[in-house]
Formats: C-alpha cells, sequence, structure tokens
C-alpha cells in the first residue's frame, strides 16, 4: 500500500559530493556536541560513538505541530489526575494483573505504599507524549465507501508549498480528488497519539543538541533562509528544571538528587547532560547515579521515611530505569524499588504514575464516557479525543471477543501492545494474527491492547548510522514526534505544569518501530511547514 508524502525541507537527491561532505561534517558536529551513545557491540566507557541522526530536518505540519504543543499541559494534567485515581487505575488494570507478573508487582508495590500511608504525596511527572502524523481521507462520506485512514486516496503524494511542485505522483488519474488538494496540504495531516509515557522519557537532550547540528547542515548547505522552519526546543532545559523545582519542594538542604541507572548505560549522553545541566544552573544540587541493585545494597529508610544514601538525603529519585523486566533481575531490586517508594523522596515517576502510562492505562481512556469523568465534556476533551485513534480491550469478555474478531478480518490494520515500555515488544502484520489465534481461549490476552495501526506520511532522507557507509542512501522515512511536559503536584494541588520542548523520531517507512535506544529509529528535528 502507497502512503500519502510530504515533501522534504529541499529538494533531494543532494548532489554526491555535496551529501559526503555534509555528512563527515554532520558526523564530527555530533561527535564534538555530545550527539552520542555508547557502542553496544563494542562496549567500552571510553568511547561514544554518534547516535543515529537524520540528516535533514523532517517536515512536520506547523498547525498539528502547534496543537501538540499546546495539548501537552492538558495531557499533563489528565495524567496526574489518573495516577491519582485510585479505583480507575484497580478497575482499569485488574484484568491484565492476573496475567502480567510485571505489571502486578508495580501494582502491589503501590498497594502496599498507599495503605501505609504515602509519605510523599508529591509527584514530578517528566512525560513524553508520542504522536504520528495520520493523513485525513479528503473524501466526503459519501464519495468514499471505506472512509478510512486505509482508504486509496493515500495513494496522492502530498507536495509542500516549500519545494514546490516535484513530487506530483503516478496517481494524479485517481480521480477521487480535486487538484488543490494535490498541491499541498500539509494540513491534510491530523496527529494521532502512539502512546503516553511516564516512566523514563529520555532524548529530551539529544535532541536539544540535535537541532543546533540540523541548523549547522542547512547553514552548510547554503540554505539559512529555512532556519526560521525549526522551532526552539528546550527540551534539556525544561526536563532539568522540573527536577530542580522538586528539590526545592522538598526543601532539605544539603539533601541529593538520585538517578536511578541501568547496569550499562548506553543512552550516557542524554543522562549526563541533565547532569551537567543541573550541576551548571544549581551547584548546589549533587547528583547520584545508582542501579536498583546498588540502591537495594546501599540505600536506607530512616525512621522518619527518608532515603538516606551515602550520609545524605535523597530529594528526588529520577528513574532511567526501572520500567521493563530485565531491570529487576532479582527479588533485591524489587524491594529497592519498594524502599524508595516508601521514602519522602519526591519520585520520578512516583509508583501510580507509572502505572497510569500502562498501555492499558491509554486504551481505557478512549472508551466512551472516560475522558469526560477525567476533563468534563468542554472543547479540550474534544481535542483530546481528536488525537486517539482506535484502542480496544482484549479482555477476555464481549468487546474482547469482538475486538479479536476484528483483528482477525483485517490484522495489518492492527498493532498489538503489551503492557511493556522501551520498544520492541509490540506485535504487527502476520504477528498479531497469530498470538490472537494463540491467545483466543486464554486469560493471557488481557495482558494486550489492540491499537489501530497509524500510517504516517512518508518522508524522504538520509539516515546516518555509527560504521554505515558514506553517502547513506536516500530512503522513505516516517516520523514520530514526542512533546515533552513536565508536572508536579499532589492528588489536590498542582505547583507546576508545562509542556517542556520536543523530540522527533524517524525510522524507515517499513520499519515496524523506530526507538533510537533499541538501534532502529534515528533522531531527527521538525522542520515545521
Ligand atoms: P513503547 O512504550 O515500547 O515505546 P510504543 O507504543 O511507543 O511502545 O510502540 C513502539 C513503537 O511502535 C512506536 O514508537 C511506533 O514506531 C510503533 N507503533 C506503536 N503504536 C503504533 C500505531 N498505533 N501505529 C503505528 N505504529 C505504532
Ligand atoms: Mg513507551
Ligand atoms: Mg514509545
Amino acid at each position: 500500500m502507497s502512503q500519502a508524502r510530504l515533501a522534504s525541507c529541499i529538494p533531494l537527491p543532494l548532489e554526491h559530493r555535496t551529501l559526503v561532505s555534509v555528512v563527515e561534517k554532520a558526523k564530527d558536529w555530533a561527535l564534538m556536541h555530545g550527539v552520542g551513545m555508547r557502542d553496544r557491540k563494542h562496549f567500552t566507557k571510553d568511547a561514544i560513538q554518534i547516535a543515529p541522526f537524520v540528516l535533514l530536518p523532517s517536515p512536520f505540519p506547523k498547525t498539528e505541530f502547534t496543537k501538540a504543543i499546546e495539548l501537552q499541559p492538558i495531557l499533563n494534567e489528565l495524567m496526574h489526575k489518573v495516577a491519582h485515581d485510585d479505583e480507575f487505575l484497580t478497575n482499569t488494570l485488574q484484568n491484565a494483573l492476573q496475567v502480567d507478573e510485571f505489571t502486578a508487582n508495580l501494582f502491589d508495590i503501590w498497594v502496599k505504599v498507599r495503605d501505609e500511608g504515602m509519605a510523599q504525596p508529591i509527584s514530578l511527572g517528566m512525560l513524553r507524549s508520542d504522536i504520528m502524523l495520520e493523513s485525513r481521507c479528503p473524501h466526503t462520506e459519501n464519495q468514499c465507501a471505506k472512509h478510512t485512514p486505509y482508504c486509496s486516496w493515500k495513494q496522492v503524494e502530498i507536495n509542500s508549498i516549500a519545494s514546490g511542485f516535484g513530487h506530483l505522483g503516478p496517481t494524479l488519474s485517481l480521480g477521487l480528488f480535486r487538484s488543490d488538494y494535490l498541491m499541498q496540504n500539509p494540513d491534510s495531516n491530523s496527529i494521532k497519539q502512539v502512546e503516553f509515557n511516564t516512566v523514563a522519557s529520555s532524548f529530551g537532550a539529544l535532541s536539544s543538541y540535535l537541532r543546533d547540528m540540523t541548523r549547522y547542515i542547512l547553514r552548510q548547505l547554503g540554505q539559512a533562509e529555512l532556519l526560521k522552519n525549526m522551532p526552539e526546543n528546550r527540551a534539556l532545559s525544561g526536563l532539568c528544571s522540573g527536577i530542580t523545582e522538586a528539590y526545592d519542594l522538598f526543601g532539605v538542604p544539603g539533601s541529593v538528587v538520585l538517578f536511578v541507572v541501568e547496569e550499562v548505560s548506553y543512552n550516557i549522553c542524554d543522562q549526563r547532560f541533565h547532569e551537567f545541566e543541573i550541576s551548571e544552573k544549581r551547584p548546589d544540587i549533587m547528583i547520584y547515579r545508582r542501579t536498583l541493585t546498588e540502591i537495594y545494597e546501599e540505600a536506607t529508610l530512616n525512621d522518619k521515611k527518608q532515603l538516606i544514601l551515602d550520609g545524605h538525603t535523597v530529594a528526588v529519585v529520577y528513574y532511567r530505569s526501572g520500567y521493563e523486566p530485565a531491570q529487576y533481575p532479582t527479588a533485591k531490586e524489587w524491594d529497592a524499588r519498594l524502599r524508595v517508594e516508601r521514602s519522602t523522596s519526591i519520585k520520578c515517576p512516583s509508583i501510580h504514575y507509572q502505572l497510569a502510562g500502562t498501555k492499558k492505562v491509554q486504551q481505557a481512556l478512549a472508551a466512551p464516557g472516560v475522558l469526560e469523568k477525567f476533563m468534563g465534556a468542554g472543547a479540550a476533551t474534544g481535542r483530546v479525543r481528536d488525537i486517539f485513534t482506535g484502542l480496544y480491550s482484549l479482555d477476555f469478555d464481549e468487546s474482547g471477543e469482538r475486538a479479536v474478531d476484528m483483528a482477525l478480518a483485517d490484522a495489518e490494520r492492527f498493532v498489538l501492545k503489551p503492557q511493556r515500555e522501551g520498544g520492541g515488544n509490540n506485535l504487527y502484520g502476520a504477528d498479531v494474527r497469530e498470538a490472537l489465534l494463540r491467545m483466543r481461549h486464554s486469560r493471557e490476552r488481557a495482558a494486550y491492547i489492540l491499537m489501530e495501526r497509524i500510517l504516517p506520511p512518508l518522508v524522504s532522507g538520509y539516515v546516518v548510522r555509527p560504521g554505515a557507509a558514506v553517502p547513506p542512501p536516500l530512503t522513505d522515512l516516517v516520523s514520530e514526534l514526542g512533546i515533552f511536559g513536565v508536572i508536579i503536584g499532589t492528588k489536590d494541588k498542582i505547583y507546576c505544569n508545562r509542556q517542556a520542548g520536543h523530540m522527533l523520531r524517524t525510522k524507515l517507512a517499513d520499519a515496524n518501530e523506530g526507538g533510537v535506544a533499541a538501534g532502529l529509529g534515528a533522531l531527527d528535528s521538525p522542520f515545521l511547514l
């Protein structure tokens, strides 16, 4: 199936010599400014390599970008309310808990600390709402029999004003559309939410720097006038100010911040830049990095339930690990998590925030009447609903049965998602079918949700990867935009709530997933049309 297309910011392909030259410049810029990661294959702490990136900024419609930015505080508040609604979380997760041990372990910790009485009512959310563009069907209902995102109009290539009509595709003869529609229009795309991350939302730092690299490349190509189309990105400072504001609310002089990290941090630059930024702005704040295993060995709770590490009270705990089963190899790591959750430290995220970020909750929010329960019936609710795509429960009941039938009838239209984070866990296409046939009569399926597959418009671009041949080939890509948000509050009071920058991640159009840390996607910057 062919998809809609957005034109690149400048006509492509680039001439061979120019391409080789700017790729070399970009790689050096990236290395010298820390747009890097550690090498998974040949691991050493003494070297970093470039993070995969897209050479030129990928197009993104300005109106949809602005919409995403505007919606972020609304989504932050929604997730804050969800995280504090005990009954909703319990009801929503109950079936999944029966069959998903990892989520059940998180849930048990939540129930324990809640029943003991939360020692710290304040939570820090450093969130990221991930969205993709979906090309709207230009047909009216009665013109288009299917009227779904999958109808044949997607064979049309969409062209931007920025690059003229260079991409007018071979399918002009389709005849279902008007010519003015073909001339552009980026605004025929609307954003749809892929997921909402409440734990370890990464790439704020690298994305902030990557924007500068992309601007450098555009200047090298003599395209300085295009820089105005690249929105500011203050993700790093925005996210770090969440940590320092939470620190100040904690209010204990000499207390410290603890980053919970993996055994090996491949995404070290992104994490360290947060530390450098905080150290620069707040020299009074010391940051410790510890794995859950080390926390088990080294951190204690005193009689006031303060978390003590190396003789210091921990004010804020920022999890960059702890979101997937492999990060809890033994009972010790679960004990460590429980100890942290029991403490007075402000957690990012606290355990109920992590539960609120599960796929199951995302699906439940899309059910009729649920958004209204949290947000009322105003215009904001409609705007949020607008970015949801089809989300279906696979619980072992009548509606779950219907969803299974629907997916079996047309598996390509769906993504099957377990309650997991970190990329690489979802099933697509034939695997959806196979998994549903296997789980059809098993309660196991309640651990998954079914989601309509979003087909974003294609963009052409060059992906630069460490170790790959130069120049890279010109390929068809699709992008996923993440908007960061920071929210600090208790059940009843919100101290701060704001949008905090963005990241764009781009992958080969035919790849199912595009996690950068997982080695599939590439960092990118939006070029607003
Ligand atoms: P995770 O928490 O593991 O990142 P996601 O829900 O973000 O899980 O899924 C991982 C990736 O799978 C996304 O980054 C995206 O590339 C792809 N994906 C997820 N849901 C959809 C969807 N509904 N349509 C198209 N692609 C999707
Ligand atoms: Mg996620
Ligand atoms: Mg994701």
